[in-house]
């Protein structure tokens, strides 16, 4: 029998709480009175200070940049992307993209999050997250415009023969931004029938080259050689011109939204897509920039959207401290927790939400008897309001890395 302080999941709270745990299985769980008392025969793991809860997952994550340490291009995200692209060259080498995937795993298990949705910069990226234990979606990355078209939707083709893994994970499909990736592309992975997730309304540079073509990614697009007609800007918000384009539902997977206005949120709500917030990320670049206001998580939430939580990629973490060593959706917990959300709030986005987007049964983030496949343990500040503490490690009590 696990004991803690909190025992909760994206349903139910109890404060003091118990799981009764048999074979790897939960059989009941709730307030100790109902649950009952030990008899001298069962074991109790006893967690005084913790939080005890499912697994989380991790909605918007880079696993194959974890080899890559946070850069120093923070505030300019163009420069940014270059480091990027310089990065996956020098990834060619045999074995070096594996290895990286690796490390992201390892960092993720570290977290308490078994459940990705991965965007895997190659189909090496894919069969290397496929070859570990963790579940959700593996979305190959596809861009390109003008003449990279047709190479684009051959990689489309490519990703719908990858297979599952036998831990659960399928591949997806994952257009990377409006400005990198012509509007034909984003056709064909929406008509692939895979999983979509796709980088909108991440930041103003991407805002203003959808505006007029303008700003620096109209002059990194004009510098790679394409001619404007080759990359036409929408011309309207990435929010209004590129969800109306995506498959409306919750398995659409919508990463950052970080420019969306008020009136946005209505639309988001009628098409269903979920939106991955990543606040550890949002800080790392600066935003909100150029005036605009802070990320609306909440009132999507009460909008009726569904706000799940990703940490991204390793290159806008931080690089020591206790969550260098880990990619945990813990850790961007704890910046929520500073913008006043409730234990109520953050546990549905940390598990219910992102496992519906990714296609994880539910009862694997819940606490539910005969189901529940992993339980963690995360250490408190206060359990009244349910607070979680920074500085300390995850513990993974059942499930994938206990
Ligand atoms: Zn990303």
């Amino acid at each position: 029998m696990i004991q803690a302080s909190v025992v909760a999941d994206a349903r139910s709270v109890h404060a003091p709480g118990v799981v009764l745990v048999e074979d790897g299985r939960v059989l009941a769980s709730g307030a100790p009175e109902v649950v009952g008392t030990p008899g001298p025969d069962v074991v109790v793991d006893s967690h005084p200070g913790h939080l005890v809860a499912p697994p989380m997952v991790n909605a918007h994550v880079h696993l194959d940049l974890s080899d890559l340490p946070p850069l120093p291009e923070a505030g300019d995200f163009d420069g940014w992307i270059g480091a990027i692209i310089r990065h996956r060259r020098a990834q060619q080498a045999p074995g070096a993209v594996e290895a990286a995937v690796e490390q992201g795993v390892a960092a993720s298990l570290r977290g308490g999050c078994p459940f990705v949705g991965d965007v895997c910069g190659s189909i090496r990226a894919y069969r290397a997250l496929a070859a570990s234990v963790l579940g959700g979606v593996g979305f190959v990355e596809v861009l390109g415009h003008g003449s990279r078209i047709d190479a684009a939707r051959a990689l489309v083709d490519a990703i719908g023969e990858l297979a599952p893994s036998r831990h659960g994970l399928v591949p997806g499909c994952s257009p990377h931004a409006p400005y990198s990736t012509a509007v034909g592309v984003y056709t064909a992975a929406q008509a692939s029938g895979l999983p979509v997730s796709t980088h909108l309304a991440e930041s103003q540079e991407e805002l203003a080259w959808c505006r007029d073509g303008g700003g620096p990614f109209g002059t990194r697009l004009a510098a790679m050689g394409y001619a404007p007609e080759e990359v036409p800007p929408p011309g309207a918000h990435p929010l209004e011109a590129y969800l109306p384009r995506l498959e409306p539902s919750p398995r659409t997977v919508v990463a950052h939204a970080n420019y969306c206005e008020p009136r946005h949120l209505e639309a988001l709500a009628e098409h269903g897509a979920t939106v991955v917030y990543c606040p550890r990320a949002y800080r790392y670049f600066g935003h909100p920039q150029d005036g605009a206001t802070a990320h609306p998580w909440a009132a999507m939430l009460r909008a009726g959207v569904p706000v799940a939580l990703g940490t991204d990629g390793r290159p806008c973490l931080p690089a020591s401290g206790p969550a260098a060593n880990r990619l945990s959706i813990a850790d961007e917990v704890l910046l929520l927790q500073e913008d006043g959300a409730t234990l109520e709030q953050w546990l549905p986005m940390a598990t219910v939400h992102g496992a519906a987007a990714l296609g994880v049964p539910l009862e694997q983030v819940l606490i539910e008897p005969g189901v529940t496949t992993g339980l963690i343990a995360l250490p408190l500040e206060s359990s009244n309001p349910v607070r979680i503490r920074p500085g300390h490690d995850v513990l993974t009590l059942l499930g994938p890395g206990a």
